[in-house]
């Protein structure tokens, strides 16, 4: 292949993710968009690879307990010379968190709805915060072999729920027993759906697209003239796909299909790549890192994916596969240059210099070192605690990328160590599972408390394991006085004034900003309205 400029490389790369209600068939599609890929040869070969990490590693039992994936990571594969990194979200609602990060890497999301079910609570949520990162979206139905909604009243929800413009691209002929495919909106091209003979376990190829015109063959009585009736009906009534519109936010395009049944899958795999963007010109600032003598304002800038100097950020620190010892994979994601193996990289928040030697590349079957990465990519880079969620790596050092938001906790607990001796080591360790982004701590200003605050209950499950396995601290959740905490904001004084008067409900956040330690909702409420000039916000943008 003739050697490509860094725009070229950056043109060619969709990454993605996958959002969805828990159930919807995230990881079965994810599965099917990989064998539509060509990056793996079966199905079953996704949970497989996560039985293995499993085994791995001790902490993860949970997952393998609970039989759900807690820990997010990307899948890279090439496929008709677009490069495709897939991110993993995890599905169960408990860890939401690392979601919302994840999606901060995403160029675009796929959100598959359940035919039966169309938007669900988590589909809402997931797609606000798309809709906030400007992430443009593109629908996948599933499920069609089982007994769907209308499609039509499935388009309307997303209509008025989502205040996004439905495109159906493809139109579905019926739904389980009575499937017999979709037609194409523009082209009508028909593709006939090919049902699992009864009793058998082995799936049948489906046949080959066709004109709808002759594929009345695969049509019962009637059916074939609704088709056609239903296709003129829909293009009249909904507007046709434009890219600008999607790209916007505004539009979304819809497909159609199984994922069980790997149906659908081809189109929408074609959909990304056609219609996906490549990664986008990211806003950034150029500051010295912090304690730098005289330091510079820092001044707005953006970063072209096709620039030549590397930048990007750390959205995720995954724990490594083996407790034995305290590594950890950044997951950085490349916003421009060409990354090359053994490159030095500076954090710009700290100004640490780190020799990039054993980058990763995920690929689905396995992972190898990465020679090199261009914008979009996502490779794992090893260290021991140096980088954290939410810093910005790059040759200079200079280039800080905002935007990785923390959220405000919805549980709070204090936590304590079974063994008093030992209480020392639990700052450290909790010092360390924070900055994972595992789960939030908060000092509180006044006592020796540790807050810690999660999305989920499930959050506290997987920490309490780890404390064990990793740092050999058995600890103790109990519940904290506090309901809800609030980052604060505002003019010096104004915030001086409030602090003095709350101070016995202030903590400080891992980066030592001030949180307000509410006791109920309520009181929320009742201080945001006596100091309106104080900001009480939910998310925090580190950075
Ligand atoms: P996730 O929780 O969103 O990752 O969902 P899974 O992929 O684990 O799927 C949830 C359940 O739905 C599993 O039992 C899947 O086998 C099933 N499922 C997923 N996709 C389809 C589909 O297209 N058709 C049918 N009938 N079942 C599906």
């Amino acid at each position: 292949m003739s050697k490509l400029t860094l725009e070229q490389e950056a043109l060619r790369r969709r990454t993605f993710a996958i959002i969805a209600h828990p159930d919807a068939g995230k990881t079965t599609l994810t599965e099917h968009i990989l064998l539509a890929g060509g990056a793996i040869r079966a199905a079953g070969a996704v949970r497989a690879r996560g039985e293995n990490r499993r085994t791995q590693s001790d902490w993860m039992k949970i997952e393998k307990e609970r039989g759900i994936s807690v820990s997010a990571s990307v899948m890279t594969f090439e496929h008709n010379d677009k490069m495709f990194n897939l991110l993993d979200t995890p599905g169960h609602e408990d860890f939401s968190e690392d979601t919302y990060r994840t999606l901060t890497a995403a160029d675009c999301a796929i959100m598959v709805l359940d035919a039966a079910k169309g938007i669900e609570p988590q589909t809402l949520k997931l797609f606000e915060v798309c809709r906030l990162r400007d992430i443009p979206i593109i629908t996948f139905i599933n499920k069609l072999d089982r007994e769907a909604q209308d499609p039509m009243a499935l388009l309307d929800e997303i209509a008025s729920r989502l205040q996004l413009d439905p495109a159906p691209i493809w139109w579905p002929a019926e739904s389980g027993n009575r499937l017999r495919g979709m037609v194409e909106m523009g082209t009508g091209r028909f593709q006939p759906y090919a049902k699992k003979p009864a009793g058998s376990a082995e799936d049948v190829p489906h046949p080959d697209a066709l004109p709808l015109a002759e594929a009345a063959q695969y049509f019962e009585e009637g059916e074939h003239a609704a088709l056609v009736e239903a296709r003129e009906l829909v293009e009249g009534g909904y507007p046709a796909f434009d890219r600008q519109s999607f790209l916007e936010g505004h539009m979304t395009p819809v497909l159609w299909g199984s994922a069980l049944r790997h149906f659908g899958i081809d189109e929408l795999l074609a959909a990304i790549g056609e219609w996906a963007p490549p990664p986008k010109t990211m806003k950034a600032h150029k500051a010295p890192p912090a304690g730098t003598r005289n330091p510079a304002e820092p001044v707005a800038t953006t970063v072209e994916p096709g620039s030549t100097e590397v930048t990007g950020f750390v959205f995720k620190v995954q724990a490594n596969m083996d407790p034995n010892h305290r590594d950890r994979i950044a997951m950085f994601r490349m916003a421009s240059g060409k990354f090359q193996r053994g490159m030095k990289l500076k954090v710009q928040n700290t100004g640490k210099q780190l020799s990039v030697n054993a980058p990763i590349m995920f690929f689905a079957s396995d992972r190898e070192l990465a020679e090199d990465a261009f914008a979009g990519d996502v490779i794992g880079i090893p260290n021991h605690g140096v980088l954290r969620v939410g810093d910005s790596l790059s040759e200079s050092g200079l280039i800080r990328f905002a935007g990785l938001p923390n959220f405000a906790p919805e549980i709070l607990q204090r936590v304590r160590v079974k063994d008093p001796l030992k209480a020392k080591h639990l700052k450290k360790a909790l010092d360390g599972l924070a900055e994972e982004g595992v789960t939030q701590l908060f000092r509180p200003e006044v006592g020796s408390d540790f807050i810690v605050g999660a999305v989920g209950q499930l959050q506290f499950e997987v920490m309490a394991d780890r404390l064990g396995e990793e740092y050999g601290l058995e600890v103790i959740f109990e519940p904290s006085p506090w309901a809800e905490a609030r980052w604060i904001g505002g003019a010096k004084g104004d915030l001086e004034d409030f602090m003095g008067k709350y101070r016995g409900q202030m903590a400080r956040d891992i980066d030592d900003d001030p949180v307000f330690l509410a006791k109920s909702s309520w009181e929320t409420g009742y201080v945001m309205e006596r100091f309106p000039n104080v900001a009480f916000t939910k998310t925090k943008e580190r950075g």
